[in-house]
């Protein structure tokens, strides 16, 4: 995976006089919304629809005509580019986790190194998951939406919520959660992850596949070459069609947030809101109490020196939102400024670079948990649990790119039975959220690049 594919910002760069993909998005963010909001008024609120014959509106009170141009029109047109990234988010997976354990294998020639590096990840993501998770339950964003308004939302993308709460009611015993997490049949799991039919974990079981399949092509060493460059290939080639389908985001978002709109009117973005402050709030309490005590208890660092010497890749973090893109600032700082043996801070960062990302995991848990809160999804303890598994998994098999972690959201959806789809009603600010959690992301590889070398004695 050190080859990393072009960003979602690609074109952009190439062609500095275009108007960058993010800010692109947020537009057709802001024109779905302004007509989806002004065809509601209009058409959809009882009193302000003078034009329109009660025998003319649905169950929602909502116009025919503009249920139709809502619905059969603007959904379908906004759900192509998501259905492009859905295409190829299984391979895409099941590389990028293979992958990462190959390049782990291959380094275990630093001895501890290595396995420490993967301990802190795991502990820093589990942390940071758990975090956002309790969030969501404290605040509930997801169910500052009317009923009525999340039956109306549901219906749009699942064809009626008692589906998708019916899905969510299969919840298993801590014992089936936790065997089914080792597949029996792989293939089945992977048809299951998408359309909802897997026996056990789904995609949970898919990623224990990728990762026990990648230990074994890192121990089978030279005779497995051949496979590794295959898996290099379709990541390449899956990024490849993700970008493909980012660029028909901002038609794709401005269509499916109108559809959204003008069926449930403003309260839609007052939601939002409280899914902003969910998120900032996560990732202040990671920033700024998590990674200061790690940093202390076991880095034996002072925070305030750690963040004044990081401070450059902190802010090329928010300005990029991409790991991959800050690595060279933050090997730069992190020799440097923080002083640390460079065998130990290359190593940790280009791995960290793709396979830590605390801020990403943490926003992984806090999109699908208030998803599922908007569609009325209850997710029992051990389906919460699984959440913050996969989550912490799918950090590990982010790219660090721009927008790195949208597929895999949308397949954890899936598997816990919200549609994939939804994912549109937080893909407009998205781009706000993928600057901050990339800075997480990067000072959580240089505090783990400063604990390791503590315990390394260097
Ligand atoms: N942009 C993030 C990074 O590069 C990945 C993501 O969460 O989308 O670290």
């Amino acid at each position: 995976m050190s080859q990393e594919p072009d960003s979602a910002d690609a074109p952009a760069k190439k062609n500095r006089r275009r108007i960058p993909l993010h800010t692109r998005i947020l537009l057709g963010l802001l024109l779905g919304a302004s007509l989806g909001m002004a065809a509601h008024a209009c058409f959809a609120v009882p009193s302000a629809a003078g034009n329109a014959s009660q025998c003319d509106k649905d169950a929602n009170g909502i116009d025919d005509r503009l249920d139709f141009v809502a619905l059969q029109i603007a959904d379908p047109i906004g759900r192509i580019f998501l259905r492009l990234v859905l295409m190829v988010v299984l391979p895409l997976i099941v590389s990028a986790l293979a992958l990462a354990v190959v390049e782990l294998g291959d380094l275990r020639h630093l001895g501890s190194v290595g396995l420490r590096t993967l301990l802190y990840t795991l502990v820093l993501s589990a942390i940071a998951v758990t975090i956002g998770v309790v969030l969501v339950n404290v605040i509930k964003p997801g169910q500052r939406l009317a009923e009525s308004k999340r039956d109306a939302l549901a219906a749009q993308y699942a064809g009626g919520a008692a589906e998708t709460v019916a899905k969510s009611r299969q919840a298993k015993s801590l014992k089936n959660t936790l065997l089914d997490m080792i597949p029996e049949n792989p293939l089945q799991e992977m048809v299951g992850a998408i359309d909802g039919s897997s026996k056990g974990n789904g995609i949970l079981a898919v990623m224990v596949f990728a990762l026990i399949f990648g230990a074994a092509l890192a121990q089978v060493g030279p005779r497995a070459a051949t496979v590794i460059s295959m898996l290099e290939g379709i990541y390449a080639a899956c990024m490849q069609v993700i970008d493909w389908a980012m660029q028909l985001a901002p038609m794709g978002v401005c269509c499916l947030v109108f559809a959204m709109s003008s069926r449930l009117g403003g309260d839609v973005f007052v939601t939002l809101a409280w899914f902003l402050v969910t998120v900032m709030l996560g990732f202040a309490l990671q920033l700024g109490v998590v990674y200061p005590a790690v940093l202390m208890l076991f880095g034996r660092c002072n925070p305030r020196t750690f963040f004044r010497a990081i401070e450059s890749a902190m802010l090329t973090a928010f300005g990029t939102s991409s790991s991959n893109a800050t690595l060279p600032v933050s090997l730069r700082v992190a020799e440097e400024n923080l002083r640390l043996p460079p065998a130990v801070s290359r190593f940790v960062l280009t791995v960290g670079a793709t396979g830590n990302q605390n801020g990403t995991a943490l926003y992984e848990g806090v999109v699908v948990l208030f998803l599922a809160q908007v569609f009325g999804v209850h997710l029992a303890i051990t389906q919460q649990i699984m959440v913050v598994l996969l989550s912490v998994l799918a950090g590990v098999g982010t790219a660090g790119v721009p927008g790195g972690s949208i597929p895999m959201i949308v397949l954890v959806l899936q598997s816990i039975g919200v549609p994939g789809e939804s994912i549109a009603i937080i893909l407009g600010i998205d781009r706000i959220c993928d600057m901050c959690r990339t800075v997480l992301n990067v000072t959580g590889d240089l505090a783990l690049a400063v604990c390791v070398s503590d315990r390394t004695g260097e």
